[in-house]
């Protein structure tokens, strides 16, 4: 027999396993010698009264065998004899795009500029403690792309569930935590991704696949309004069926090169702003009122959006790419340059609680670099992370101010402990923000304040600056054959071009591109 049922349970109950059997054994008056197989299916925080309470629902299997867990099996046939096609990029779009490729036997070439995840880490280390950004090899490029040393928050607005249970179930083949199948907000961590990145490689590899790490593209080999290939910084030429660029929202390389070589592109709106600390606990304290969170309860986090005037203009102001117990990191990729973004590990048990806070930018704010055609947002973003850089003092230091202060417009005397590891410097922030940031995250704040008690303090502190939120420029492409509307065999994917946001979306968006390669070859 098999029974799915629903409930409301405390956290001590829902999260514990030995608590939870016996709940459930109680309920459907089940004696201990009875077999029964518990599988959560869904899990969810109601936080909204005192009484925390956590929403779940499970498959009972009694007496009855239980069905594997993924529909998703892992079994890829060799390719390596198979015609090619040219990925470029390893982040979870080229990633989930050479997957793709092979279950549809053909062989995927991957080009990533960066290296593989362990060696990428001598490289981030670099960055926190020498202060040197290695312009390939960063928080945003090597293996597993941006997506490798992140957040892993794995939740999409996609409306499509099935494509992204498949992505969940496919990162759980290759050694994510079942529990992303069940959690209502699922979330890996940093500290896992690079195993479940390697395993990914290894599954191309194995299949006969290529990936050639520290291998940048440079050029492109266009002919007759196609795109044969790519061209690399060695001068090599690679030629394929068709070429699946998944190069990110910060290669900025890639948008130049497209632009001197007279490929489309577009500016797209995007958003800019800094990233705020608080310490955990208050943010624990505020979501599930109380004043320590108990053991079974997850970090808390929290989401934010106010609309405020500058010049009249209404705009959004919200929180992005919450991390509850994370870390701030520098996420810059060239020198000169300072760029924040966050990360948690799998357990958010780090002391702070970080978020984003940005602003909406678009057409309006690119006015003044008009003549930058398409590459004008780039340069916005260009401008304010080489400013935050200069005036915190040209290393990856970065300029930091207490909340109250900013709100107040005063300089902070002081900053408190942070996770930002390279360290912070006391700058005032309007000196480093446009005005149509600033004045708007300015009244935003003010609001935040009031929405979430305590949250405008001078016990936490906004670290500049988050500049890639989204990418800043369009690479567009068919609705439905995804090609590029001037180069066929040419398919612009994932953050990058502007059609995801995430790991997730991403992750589909190049399972829908290498799908698109095919059928374009077969329909041949
Ligand atoms: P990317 O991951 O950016 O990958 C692009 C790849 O292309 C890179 O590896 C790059 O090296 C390579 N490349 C670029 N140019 C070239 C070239 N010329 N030749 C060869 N290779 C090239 N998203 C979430 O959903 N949840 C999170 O919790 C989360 N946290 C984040 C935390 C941090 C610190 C950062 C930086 C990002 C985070 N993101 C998160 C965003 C997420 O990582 C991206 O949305 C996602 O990785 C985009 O995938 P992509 O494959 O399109 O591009």
């Amino acid at each position: 027999m098999k029974k799915t049922l629903e409930w409301v349970l405390p956290p001590e109950v829902a999260y514990d396993d030995i608590r939870f059997e016996q709940e459930v054994r109680n309920q459907l008056r089940l004696t201990p010698d009875t077999p029964a197989f518990i599988r959560k299916i869904r899990r969810s925080i109601d936080a909204r009264s005192r009484q925390i309470k956590v929403n779940l629902a499970a498959d009972v299997y009694i007496n009855e065998p239980v069905p594997p867990l993924l529909s998703f099996e892992k079994s890829y046939t060799d390719v390596s004899k198979k015609d090619q096609a040219v990925i470029v990029g390893f982040g979870p779009a080229g990633m989930f795009a050479a997957l793709r490729l092979i279950e549809m036997g053909i062989k995927p070439i991957v080009l990533e500029r960066g290296k593989d995840a362990r060696n990428r880490r001598r490289d981030l280390a670099a960055i926190t403690k020498d202060h040197v950004v290695n312009p390939d090899s960063n928080y945003c490029f090597g293996e597993g792309g941006a997506g490798t040393y992140s957040d892993g928050k794995l939740y999409t607005r996609s409306k499509k569930r099935g494509d992204v249970r498949r992505i969940l179930e496919i990162l759980v083949a290759h050694g994510a935590t079942s529990e992303i199948l069940v959690d209502a907000h699922p979330h890996i961590g940093t500290n896992k991704l690079p195993q479940v990145v390697t395993a990914i490689r290894e599954s191309i590899l194995e299949a006969g696949g290529e990936i050639r790490f520290d291998t940048k593209v440079t050029d492109f080999i266009l002919k007759d309004g196609e795109m044969r290939g790519v061209i690399t910084h060695q001068g090599e030429k690679i030629e394929g069926l068709g070429v699946i660029l998944a190069t990110g929202h910060s290669a900025r390389d890639i948008f130049e090169l497209l632009h001197t070589r007279n490929i489309l592109i577009e500016a797209k709106p995007f958003a800019m702003g800094v990233r705020v600390e608080h310490q955990q606990q208050f943010i624990d304290s505020v979501q599930y009122h109380c004043a320590v969170r108990g053991n079974y309860l997850p970090a808390a986090s929290y989401s934010l959006v106010a609309q405020a005037r500058y010049k009249g203009v209404e705009k959004g102001v919200f929180s992005f790419c919450m991390c509850p117990g994370g870390y701030i990191v520098p996420a810059a990729t060239a020198p000169g340059e300072i760029v924040v973004n966050g990360m948690s590990p799998s357990r958010r048990d780090g002391q702070f609680a970080n978020s984003g806070m940005v602003v909406s930018v678009d057409e309006a704010d690119w006015k003044p670099y008009e003549k930058l055609g398409p590459l004008a947002g780039l340069q916005i973003q260009k401008v304010l992370e080489q400013t935050a850089f200069q005036l915190a003092g040209q290393t990856q230091t970065a300029p930091a101010q207490r909340l109250q202060d900013y709100v107040n417009g005063k300089i902070s005397s002081s900053l408190l402990p942070t996770s930002y590891q390279p360290g912070l410097v006391s700058v005032d922030m309007t000196t480093i923000l446009p005005p149509s940031i600033a004045v708007r995250l300015r009244e935003g704040l003010k609001v935040f304040g009031k929405q979430m008690k305590g949250y405008l303090t001078n016990e936490a502190q906004m670290v500049g600056v988050e500049s890639r939120t989204s990418s800043p420029v369009r690479i567009p492409r068919d609705k439905e054959t995804l090609e590029h509307p001037q180069i066929k065999r040419l398919f612009p994917c994932g953050e990058g071009a502007g059609y995801a946001g995430g790991i997730v979306s991403a992750a589909m968006d190049g399972e829908r591109c290498a799908e698109q390669l095919v059928a374009h070859y077969q329909n041949k």
